[in-house]
């Protein structure tokens, strides 16, 4: 069940040069009395999603500077994973409540994946399991021989405001974490059982497929491969098809947007997500809404598009739409800013974050206050605008705000290049690789030396 991921071999000297100055020193000063320490990385899917996402690039860094680290991922079936996303939506505020069938699934193949961690539980000193699916795994390892074992619970999501429900059901498996990390001092749950909480952002990989320079020339190829008009302007969502990430009412805003740029192009790019089931639903609704227009174009991981698709879209639209209802992240915000390209995007969880000049103790975006499921926001809303022009794009709330983000910045390119060029800086300082690893190896510090 549990499986070994094979990550390969990176270089921290690599970064220089692309980080900050200074970055990398405070890296290796970190690793200093970490030498040699042991670190399991746990997650739910091995590809699909930001977790995954970081941890193939996270976790060959940390072997690189000395502390030995190894990523698996748990084993679980359908209705395992059913019970996680209801648990994943629950915990971001959703209506929706574990069934009791569901609770025992989560439960016992936890209990499962923990007996097969058991038996290699004396090979590591810390373990940072990723998101609430195997979070209860911590409450059924408490054998002698892990007594020295550090749990890290690093949760991905926005639970600020957990439906009480499921919040009450996961709750007391978090008892025995030694530390809980969010990206948001928001985040942090009501009544969490966790005592030590430190606030780390996720951050990109600058030198992965997706994110590494591409020739001009090539990612128009790339585009123009798939079916791309290179002559025409181009929109793009990149996301899991998941209705926080609000696809319906991505295509709505470029109904708006159209009417006023008729020769637009919209295109949604997806990936299923081992952890995900409810991928192909969406994935179904955004086929019936769009099958009418060819100008709409839907692509996914199990079409062929991968990372340098993914690079060659977030770098050759002239706007990247990122129109989420509820964010943990949003790493494809920081990714599309890197190369430069403008973003429209939802003000939502860390979103807001990745498009300021605050400092990041600072910058703090407001979420909405009432638990909720997430309602495609395909309707004409009459609330005033509340978007806002700020580094790296447009933030917006609205669907209308949406297409006025997007038509304002494919009518101002001068601006929106402008904007962009902000947003990249603003990702060279702060949502880069080695600042995640400097602040997961200063967590490492405070809890074993
Ligand atoms: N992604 C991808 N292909 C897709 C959709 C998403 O490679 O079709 C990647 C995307 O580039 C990003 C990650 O999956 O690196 C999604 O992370 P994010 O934090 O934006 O959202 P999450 O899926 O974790 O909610």
């Amino acid at each position: 069940m549990l499986q070994r991921v094979d990550v390969g071999e990176r270089s921290l000297s690599s970064y220089r040069g692309i980080a900050p100055d200074g970055l990398l020193a405070q890296v290796r000063e970190q690793a200093k009395q970490l030498q040699g320490a042991r670190v399991l990385h746990l997650n739910a899917t091995p590809y699909g999603g930001g977790v995954s996402e970081l941890l193939r690039s996270l976790v060959p860094l940390f072997n690189d500077i000395g502390v030995r680290a190894d990523w698996q991922v748990i084993g679980g079936d359908n209705e395992f994973f059913r019970a996680t996303k209801a648990l994943h939506n629950g915990l971001q505020g959703g209506k929706e409540q574990l069934s009791s069938a569901e609770e025992t699934i989560y439960r016992q193949t936890n209990e499962q994946n923990a007996r097969q961690l058991g038996n290699i539980g004396s090979a590591y000193d810390v373990v940072f399991v990723h998101d609430p699916q195997p979070a209860a795994l911590r409450s059924f390892c408490d054998r002698a021989d892990q007594e020295h074992i550090r749990w890290i619970w690093r949760s991905h999501i926005d639970t600020s405001i957990p439906n009480p429900a499921v919040w009450k059901f996961l709750r007391p498996y978090l008892a025995g974490y030694d530390a809980a990390v969010f990206t948001m001092p928001q985040f942090v749950p009501p009544h969490l059982p966790i005592e030590r909480i430190k606030i780390i952002a996720p951050a990109i990989d600058p030198l992965s497929p997706k994110n590494l320079r591409l020739a001009d020339s090539t990612a128009r190829q790339v585009l123009d491969w798939i079916g791309i008009q290179l002559n025409r302007p181009l929109i793009t969502q990149v996301a899991r098809f998941d209705l926080w990430k609000d696809p319906l009412g991505v295509i709505a805003a470029y109904r708006l947007a159209r009417r006023e740029v008729p020769d637009l192009q919209l295109a949604l790019v997806g990936s299923m997500a081992l952890d995900d089931p409810e991928g192909w639903e969406v994935y179904r609704q955004i086929q019936a809404e769009s099958a009418a227009d060819p100008q709409i174009h839907t692509f996914s991981n199990l079409t062929g598009v991968g990372n340098i698709e993914v690079n060659a879209f977030q770098r050759c639209s002239d706007v990247i739409v990122q129109k989420s209802l509820r964010e943990g992240f949003g790493l494809v915000v920081s990714e599309a800013l890197w190369k430069g390209t403008p973003v429209v995007a939802g003000r939502a969880g860390g979103i807001p974050l990745q498009m300021s000049n605050a400092s990041l103790e600072t910058a703090l975006p407001q979420t909405p206050q009432t638990p909720q499921t997430p309602q495609t926001q395909t309707q004409t809303q009459a609330a005033a605008s509340t978007s806002e022009v700020t580094v790296g794009g447009v933030l917006v709330e609205s669907v209308e705000d949406c297409a006025a983000g997007i038509l304002h910045l494919l009518q101002h390119p001068d601006e929106a290049e402008q904007l962009a060029k902000q947003g990249r800086e603003r990702v060279r300082q702060q949502f880069l690789l080695p600042r995640l690893l400097r602040d997961d190896l200063s967590l490492l510090n405070e809890l074993l030396n």
